[in-house]
């Protein structure tokens, strides 16, 4: 067993460190004049991840009481030899990527101030200016509940923080129309590898902005973002759809993401792969809403193949709409989709309610202890124009008995993202459509055997598309060394090297990617 976790300690993250070290860094550390606080005994949460595959052990974590704290934190690093830096939003990541070894962790959740909201044009659009260690839950209570106005762009699970989400993208079945997250802040406030802190936007340090978004911690730290707002509806009419065939489930979703904003066009657009069977945890009962819902398999076409395809879609509404009217607009807008008739679902909840509806799942998952257990989780996009191969190859064979949990599969368009930040997506030869592919894996036991062959699948996969020559990028990628690194980022690799040598000559920042080592 311990030989199989060898092999996922990443080469540039580890070494010889004197313990000598160590006692020269904590008193590095004893003489930094914090606002907030210093711990060198309570660092084992910090030196987990909700991936559970990794653990790391830090010198310290600190909590910050403003961004002067993180400024002096990184300034204290660079006074070492050896000291790291690892900003921790809710430690989400599944790859060790918000740990250090024998480094300093930043809490960021002690900075979740929500700062202030500026309305515009009578109330209905304005901003946030939020701390960047703030859960996406808690922007959308106090957002929703005090100024009725909502963030334009979500990730379907919202216990993640603002600086967490905006260091890769933040995607959800809004991206279609606002573009991920990373698409729709305007300023951030980023304490720099240099300890510098700087306020940065499209315009005011524009390097720096578009850097950080997406920029995998490498850049900056992000202490406050903010982020645009727009009024939140009442209500959203919640519906899926299930299809036997793959060109017609992405025919469809493709076209109703080209769909411009309007009347005739869904808020949000998801989709997902299910096994063709009655298997609880893959099959068919992952689709209604609830238990007064039926799964009639006998509408399922003799033609199906081992898997069938669900689009997820919703649509604002206000909750003064009357639900005859409701019902009739939705059916238009339904009736132009060939799924398999007699297997659509739908429900009408709150519009919290929706943007909150992982937080079910969480509760019963950890209420059975399965949230604990590890999650090998793989994330990526793959252009349009390889997605029939990928269905065939991947859904179809090799992902056939499913996964233990979603495996989530929808288009997104590239115009509705800026080149200009750090986020890589497939070449795409001039298509505007690419895919999100995303393995959601949940483990019943904590067995690392399960989770081995669950590792392995992913790399089977991931093999596969290099083999076959797919046009893909891993989201929230996950590699060993630099030359993968150098793969990954392909042209925009000296982009990336340069911001680094402007932003952390010293590579003392987020060293859980295993991108750079840290130089004196
Ligand atoms: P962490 O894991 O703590 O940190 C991630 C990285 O960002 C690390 O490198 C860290 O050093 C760096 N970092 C953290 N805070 C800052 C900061 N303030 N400034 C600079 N760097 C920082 N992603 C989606 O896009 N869409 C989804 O729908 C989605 N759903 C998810 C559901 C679940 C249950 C989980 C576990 C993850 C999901 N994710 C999703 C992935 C998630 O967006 C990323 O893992 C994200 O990084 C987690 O945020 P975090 O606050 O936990 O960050």
């Amino acid at each position: 067993m311990i030989a199989f976790w060898e092999r996922f300690v990443p080469e540039n993250d580890t070494g010889a460190y004197p313990e000598d070290e160590d006692t020269t860094n904590t008193s590095l550390c004893l003489s930094l004049e914090l606002q907030g606080s210093l711990d060198f005994s309570s660092t084992a949460a910090a030196g987990k991840d909700f991936g559970g595959i990794y653990h790391k052990k830090p010198l310290a974590v600190i909590r910050p009481a403003s961004p002067v704290d993180v400024a002096r934190v990184v300034k204290v690093a660079s006074l070492s030899s050896n000291l790291t830096v690892a900003a921790r939003g809710n430690g989400h990541s599944i790859n060790g990527q918000a740990m250090t070894d024998r480094g300093l962790v930043i809490d960021m959740r002690a900075m979740d101030d929500l700062i202030h909201v500026v309305t515009f044009a009578a109330g209905d659009s304005g901003y946030v200016d939020v701390g960047g260690g703030m859960l996406w839950e808690d922007v959308l209570r106090r957002c929703v509940l005090g100024f009725g106005l909502a963030p334009r762009s979500w990730t379907d699970y919202l216990g993640l923080t603002v600086g967490g989400t905006l260091s890769n993208a933040g995607v959800s079945g809004q991206a279609f129309r606002y573009g991920p997250q990373t698409s729709n802040v305007t300023e951030l406030e980023v304490v720099t590898g240099k300890g510098e802190t700087m306020v940065c936007s499209e315009t005011q340090n524009p390097d720096l902005f578009f850097g950080v978004l997406g920029g995998l911690g490498q850049f900056g730290i992000i202490t406050r973002a903010r982020v645009l707002l727009q009024k939140a509806p009442d209500m959203v009419r919640w519906i899926r759809v299930v299809y036997a065939e793959f060109e017609e489930f992405t025919r469809d979703a493709e076209w109703l993401v080209s769909q411009e904003e309007g009347r005739e066009s869904f808020d949000y657009v998801e989709g997902f792969a299910f096994v063709n069977s009655d298997d609880p945890v893959n099959g068919w009962p992952l689709v209604p809403f609830h238990s007064g819902q039926r799964f009639d398999p006998s509408c399922i076409p003799r033609t199906a193949g081992p898997v069938l395809y669900c689009l997820e879609l919703a649509l604002h509404h206000s909750s003064e709409d009357h639900s005859i009217t409701l019902d009739k607009v939705v059916g238009q807008m339904l009736r132009q989709l060939r799924y398999c008739r007699n297997l659509r679902f739908e429900v009408s909840v709150g519009f919290m309610e929706f943007l909150l509806r992982v937080k079910q799942t969480e509760q019963a998952a950890k209420a059975s202890g399965i949230w604990d257990n590890p999650h090998p989780w793989l994330n990526l996009f793959v252009s349009k124009s390889d997605m029939i191969d990928f269905d065939r190859a991947v859904f179809k064979k090799i992902l056939r008995h499913g996964i233990g949990g979603p495996m989530l599969v929808y288009p997104l368009r590239r115009s509705k993202w800026d080149s200009r930040t750090s986020v890589v997506l497939p070449e795409g030869l001039g298509e505007e459509i690419f895919y999100l592919i995303a393995l959601l894996r949940f483990n019943p036991s904590s067995s690392g055997v399960e989770v081995e062959e669950q590792v392995a699948q992913n790399e089977e996969i991931v093999r596969w598309c290099r083999e076959k020559g797919l046009d893909y990028k891993q989201y929230l990628p996950h590699y060993r060394n630099q030359d993968q690194w150098k793969r990954h980022f392909g042209k925009q690799w000296t982009r990336f090297v340069d911001r680094k040598t402007w932003f952390d000559p010293l590579a003392l920042l987020s060293p859980g990617q295993s991108i750079f080592s840290r130089t004196t």
